[in-house]
């Protein structure tokens, strides 16, 4: 018998990074695309990572860039090897917008915002025909298997030849990405790990007068000691506690440890790159008559937030210039918990690799696919975020072309 050849009808459920890619390439085709969203536009979070620069990816080498997703290396390592930083900079050139890469090695696009970038995606989309359906949430799916959606228009049921599900973490959640799907997909046996904030920062009891003068004020060239990790990094002082690239990047470890056996002491190198040896030596010759704080700052070169910060974790501040060297090269802050998901860039946990084939497809579900940060991988920023969203949508786009006639 003679297989027909028809475009497919394809639901693709979130308008992000990853449901848009796979409706690019599927579209492109030749498919019946359909993306639904529940916000009033498409592309929310994606817009608010572009909002200070767009940082679709990294330059780094692609070994190292792997190791960036921990333990999700072993299930990602072929979805980022086909398609790669490499691919994602084609793909946004194609679209009109070069790429460059900044002095951190992390790639922008030349016009440097998201919001060209989406507006020129979103024409191309519609010019391949793929029907946009904002203020759409999806609701699970009926007996039959069909999708549910609520719309201002009501509730209906719609059954595609396949669906891509795109619905992101939970965290910024005001930007659509909520988690609701957790409970949807856990009532049909599908094995989620919970979602938790990940790229987030950390809660400490700061005193009232640290809180209130230092909120705000970054620490800059500082170290973090956590465990066996070590960094040079930047952080910020907040109302609640710390934040700031460099918690970012030691975040999931100290997020396991802190939900682990909370609290945790993170240990801050207010110099380091001073030895204990030269700072001893610097701190030793104290003018006459100068304050302890204008020592620190003449004498070890601290900031004012760097000097509060000191004393707040040493009440009992001396003046011997040993004692003061350690405290300085060790300043201990106690952090209690992590920030909620509402404030967090990105989303630990979701769905298992182990509920999917190598095309991300369901086992307990054909025909539904996963795809950007709904999946259990976590990554630090610097571009990871959005090349593992994108790559896991083209890897679902093909898995659901895999599985289709080709379109007339
Ligand atoms: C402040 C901030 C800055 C960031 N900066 C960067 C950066 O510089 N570089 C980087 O790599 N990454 C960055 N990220 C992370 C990046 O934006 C995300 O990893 C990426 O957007 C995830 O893509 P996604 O397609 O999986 O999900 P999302 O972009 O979250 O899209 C999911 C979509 O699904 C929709 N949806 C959810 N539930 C339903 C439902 N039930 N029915 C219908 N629709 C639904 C949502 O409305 C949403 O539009 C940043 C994130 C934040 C919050």
């Amino acid at each position: 018998m003679r297989t027909e050849h028809l475009a497919a009808e394809i639901a693709i459920i979130g308008g992000g990074p990853a449901g848009l890619m796979a409706a690019d390439i599927l579209s492109a085709h030749g498919h019946k695309i359909t993306v639904y969203d529940q916000m009033p536009s498409m592309g929310r979070k994606f817009l608010l990572a572009g909002r200070g620069g767009l940082n679709l990816t990294h330059s780094e080498e692609l070994a190292p860039f792997l190791n960036r997703y921990g333990s999700a290396k072993m299930h990602l390592e072929n979805i980022l090897t086909r398609f790669n930083a490499q691919d994602l900079r084609a793909w946004c050139h194609d679209l009109g917008y070069p790429t460059f890469i900044g002095s951190s090695g992390r790639i922008f696009p030349q016009c440097f915002k998201a919001s060209p970038v989406l507006r020129t995606w979103l024409n191309r989309l519609a010019r391949q025909g793929v029907q946009m359906r904002a203020r759409h949430t999806w609701l699970g799916f009926s007996d039959k298997g069909a999708l549910i959606f609520s719309s201002q228009d009501g509730t209906f049921e719609t059954s595609p030849n396949a669906t891509l599900l795109a619905l992101g973490g939970a965290s910024w959640p005001r930007m659509g990405s909520d988690g609701a799907w957790t409970k949807i997909l856990a009532a049909e046996g599908i094995e989620i790990l919970p979602l938790r904030p990940s790229n987030c920062g950390f809660n400490v009891n700061w005193s009232a007068y640290f809180r209130q003068k230092f909120q705000g004020q970054p620490l800059k060239r500082i170290g973090l000691k956590f465990g066996d990790t070590c960094i040079h990094a930047e952080a910020v002082i907040t109302l609640k506690g710390i934040e700031g690239s460099g918690i970012y990047a030691i975040s999931a470890k100290l997020r396991e440890a802190v939900i682990g056996q909370s609290p945790q002491v993170l240990y801050v190198d207010l110099r380091p790159d001073l030895e204990i040896a030269l700072l001893v030596q610097k701190l030793t010759v104290k003018k006459q008559g100068a304050s302890l704080s204008n020592h620190l700052r003449k004498s070890a070169g601290l900031s004012p937030v760097a000097i509060a910060l000191l004393r707040e974790a040493n009440p009992g501040l001396s003046n011997n210039a040993q004692k003061l060297a350690e405290a300085i090269k060790n300043v201990p802050v106690l952090i209690t918990s992590p920030f909620g998901l509402e404030r967090a860039i990105s989303t630990a946990g979701g769905v298992k690799f182990s509920e999917l084939d190598e095309n991300l497809m369901l086992i307990r579900k054909p025909d539904v696919f996963i795809a950007g940060e709904m999946l259990d991988w976590e990554a630090p920023t610097g571009g990871y975020l959005l090349q593992a969203s994108f790559a896991t949508g083209v890897q679902a786009a093909k898995g659901i072309l895999n599985r289709l006639p080709t379109a007339k």
